[in-house]
C-alpha cells in the first residue's frame, strides 16, 4: 500500500495543528526526554517561536543502557500534552510496548517508533490497528526495502497514516557522528513511496555542532520536515544533551530551514 506504483499522490498527513507531506514543511522540535512540567513547557515555547507545530519528547525511553533514566512515563505523557495544548501544537511521542499503545494514544497525535523498535512487528500491528498517525524511523542497520516493509506492516494493519524519519545509519565510522544521515535516502524513500519523509538531524549528527547543518541537508534534499532535540542546559539534560541545539541555535537552524525551503 506504501508503493507509488499504486498510489501515485502525496500522503498528506492532517493533526489538528500540521500539515505533512505533500507542499507542506513542517517543523518538529522538543527535549529528548520530558524532564518536568515546567521544561517541557519552556521547551513547547522554544519550538513554537521557530515555527515548530508539532511538541516532541520522549517520556518512554529506549536508553541503550538499562540504568539510564527510561522516562517519566505516563506522568511525561500527561505534561507533554498539557504543554502542546497550551501552545497549540501536535504531541509526537514514543510509544515502545504494544501494551502501552491505547494508553499513549489518549495523549499523543502522532505515535513515534523508535529505530531499534523499527521492526518490532506486534508493536507496528498495533499501532496499525489505531487511528493515530505514526512516524516511523530507520533502524540503525535497515535498508530502504527493510523500512519500506516495516511501514507495509503498519498499512497492512489498517492505519496510513505513516510518516517515515531518516535519522541515521550506523557505518563504519561513528566516532565522530553518532550515525551517517542518510540524506540520499530521502529522495529513493519519495520515489518509492507516497509517505512524508522527516529527517532527523539530532541523532545522526550526535553533536549539537552538526547538527544544523545536517537538518539543512535534509531541508535541501527535500524531506518533509524536521525532527529536532532542543535543551536550554544540555549540559544538565536527562537524555542526549550532546545532540541538544540551544534555544538560540535552534531558533537560527530553524530560520535557515525555512529560508532553504522556499527556495526549492
Ligand atoms: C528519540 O527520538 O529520542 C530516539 C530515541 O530516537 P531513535 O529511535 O531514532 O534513536
Ligand atoms: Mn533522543
Amino acid at each position: 500500500q506504501g508503493s507509488r506504483e499504486f498510489h501515485p499522490e502525496d500522503t498528506v498527513i492532517q493533526t489538528a495543528h500540521s500539515l505533512i507531506g505533500g507542499d507542506n514543511f513542517t517543523m518538529m522540535a522538543g527535549p529528548c526526554s520530558v524532564e518536568s512540567l515546567a521544561h517541557v513547557r519552556k521547551m513547547a515555547a522554544v519550538a513554537k517561536a521557530g515555527g515548530a507545530t508539532i511538541l516532541r519528547g520522549g517520556a518512554f525511553k529506549p536508553r541503550t543502557s538499562p540504568y539510564s533514566f527510561q522516562g517519566l512515563g505516563e506522568d511525561g505523557l500527561k505534561f507533554l500534552r498539557q504543554a502542546a495544548d497550551e501552545f497549540d501544537m501536535d504531541v509526537l511521542t514514543e510509544v515502545m510496548d504494544e501494551d502501552h499503545v491505547e494508553m499513549v494514544g489518549k495523549y499523543t497525535d502522532i505515535f513515534q517508533i523508535g529505530a531499534r523498535n523499527m521492526q518490532n512487528f506486534s508493536l507496528l500491528k498495533a499501532v496499525g490497528k489505531t487511528n493515530t498517525s505514526v512516524m516511523l524511523k530507520r533502524g540503525m542497520s535497515a535498508t530502504i526495502d527493510d523500512i519500506l516493509n516495516a511501514a507495509e506492516y503498519i498499512a497492512a494493519s489498517g492505519n496510513t497514516q505513516i510518516m517515515i524519519a531518516e535519522r541515521g545509519i550506523r557505518t563504519f565510522d561513528n566516532k565522530y557522528t553518532r550515525n551517517t544521515l542518510d540524506v540520499g535516502s530521502v529522495p529513493v524513500l519519495q520515489k518509492l513511496s507516497h509517505y512524508p519523509v522527516i529527517v532527523d538531524p539530532s541523532h545522526a549528527a550526535g553533536h549539537t555542532e552538526f547538527v544544523t547543518r545536517e537538518a539543512l541537508a535534509g531541508v535541501a534534499i527535500g524531506a518533509s520536515g524536521l525532527v529536532v532535540e532542543i535543551h536550554d542546559d544540555p549540559a544538565h539534560a536527562f537524555s542526549d544533551g550532546a545532540q541538544a541545539l540551544k534555544p538560540d541555535e535552534y531558533q537560527a537552524m530553524a530560520d535557515k530551514a525555512f529560508a532553504i525551503r522556499n527556495l526549492i
